[in-house]
């Protein structure tokens, strides 16, 4: 059925299609704005622990440290509570431009307490412990996803009716019968390297609709912090686009096609001459806490990221294993390390909708600390208890 107001629109389609993007700019960047009038967008990780939210506050001056913006607060369940937004990086705006902000904020419970998913909380605590800031953590984070149209096919998948590709083909490709989707990938990159985050690459990855970027090596929190914006601009960038993004680990179910986020780590002593003994130390560490960490490598504790982990196809299976070059193993020493005699290991777990604050805290627990035990807090309800009781609140006046 078509729009009557717009012949272009036909049901399904995008609404953003409908409108000219060309006036929309004409506003949005075309128009002076006065230097102190400052759009700041609010961005958090939802209650679920996984969606990205976000709500714009005007400012009347230009923030240049978190604790120049105000803490606010958001509708958490409706209808009585409300969690508090603190804001925690303030990034440059892709969209608007100017100086208006994207601002990642930290949720907190209304005793300021830490919201249930807040992970950056703990993650913040144990990297600037002592003996985790005096090794120097680095965290390189690989994001694979996958770009969806309104029907809910990865771009360029075949039809059903044609035989399904059953091995990985387009990792790196080039060409329009292979790589589907690259405006957004590039728009991407563009838009992180505005904003100011350190994104370090990128590529088109294994199936079709399906890409990666890459952030860091970055110290402790930042490249946790830098992940979900990079994922934020991601969504934000899908929306002009009129197709959508999807983290989950396995779109489509059976052999081939998955999106993990692999997390490269280091310490100072890893990256020295003769780090690559470090690397090896860390092995039995890693094995020992192995079945504990599964559950936090992805959004449901580990259950959307069982059919990933086959152990072929350059997926870990469930069974721990190391190796060198070896991409269907749990951590991965890169042949360069192994080569050089430093560097880094790579943990291949983490599904792409894995939250990176958890992830890095657990490593940083596991391999700096030498934590045998893992607390699992997705097996925590995700929903605090209310600070206000129900039973006193008079509702009949
Ligand atoms: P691959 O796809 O081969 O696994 P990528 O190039 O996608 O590898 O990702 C490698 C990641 O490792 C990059 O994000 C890079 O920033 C990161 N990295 C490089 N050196 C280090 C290091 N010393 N410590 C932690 N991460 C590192
Ligand atoms: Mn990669
Ligand atoms: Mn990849
Ligand atoms: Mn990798």
């Amino acid at each position: 059925m078509k729009s009557s107001l717009d012949p272009k629109c036909t049901m399904g389609e995008p609404s953003t299609w409908r409108f000219n993007k060309a006036v929309h700019s004409a506003y949005v960047l075309g128009l002076p704005i006065p230097e102190d009038q400052v759009l700041v967008e609010y961005v958090y990780v939802a209650e679920d622990g996984y969606s990205l939210h976000s709500k714009c506050r005007k400012l009347n001056f230009v923030p240049s440290k978190p604790s120049d913006v105000p803490d606010w607060s958001y509708a958490a369940n409706f209808p009585v509570e409300d969690r508090f937004l603190k804001p925690a990086v303030i990034y440059k705006d892709p969209f608007r431009q100017g100086n208006h902000k994207l601002v990642l904020c930290e949720v907190y419970a209304n005793d300021w307490t830490p919201a249930p998913r807040n992970f950056r909380h703990n993650c913040q605590d144990t990297m600037e412990k002592q003996e985790v800031t005096s090794v120097t953590p680095w965290f390189g984070l690989e994001q694979e996803y996958s770009i969806i149209d309104v029907s809910n096919r990865p771009l360029g998948w075949p039809s059903s009716f044609m035989p399904q590709p059953n091995t990985p083909i387009h990792h790196d490709a080039v060409g329009m019968h292979k790589a589907f989707g690259r405006d957004l990938y590039e728009a991407h990159l563009f838009a992180c390297l505005y904003a100011g985050l350190n994104i370090s690459g990128g590529n088109a990855e294994a199936c079709p609709g399906q890409w990666e970027f890459q952030v860091g090596p970055s110290e402790g929190l930042k490249a946790s912090d830098d992940l979900w914006m990079a994922r934020y601009i991601l969504h934000r960038l899908s929306e002009e686009f009129g197709v959508a993004v999807s983290f989950h680990p396995k779109l489509i179910p059976g052999g081939a096609g998955a999106c993990g986020g692999h997390v490269n780590f280091s310490t100072s002593p890893m990256r020295q001459e003769g780090g690559i003994n470090h690397i090896k130390a860390a092995m039995p560490l890693l094995a020992r806490t192995h079945k504990q960490f599964l559950p936090l490598c992805d959004a449901h504790g580990g259950a959307d990221n069982v059919s990933r982990l086959m152990g072929f196809f350059c997926t870990a299976s469930v069974e721990f294993k190391w190796g060198i070059e070896d991409r269907d193993a749990t951590i991965r020493i890169p042949r360069q390390v192994a080569l050089e005699g430093k560097g880094f290991l790579e943990d291949r777990r983490p599904a792409a909708n894995f939250d990176p604050y958890l992830v890095t805290d657990a490593l940083v627990r596991v391999v700096v600390l030498g934590h045998e035990t893992l607390q699992n807090p997705y097996a925590e309800p995700r929903v605090v208890k209310l600070a206000v009781d129900l039973s006193k609140v008079k509702l009949d006046d």
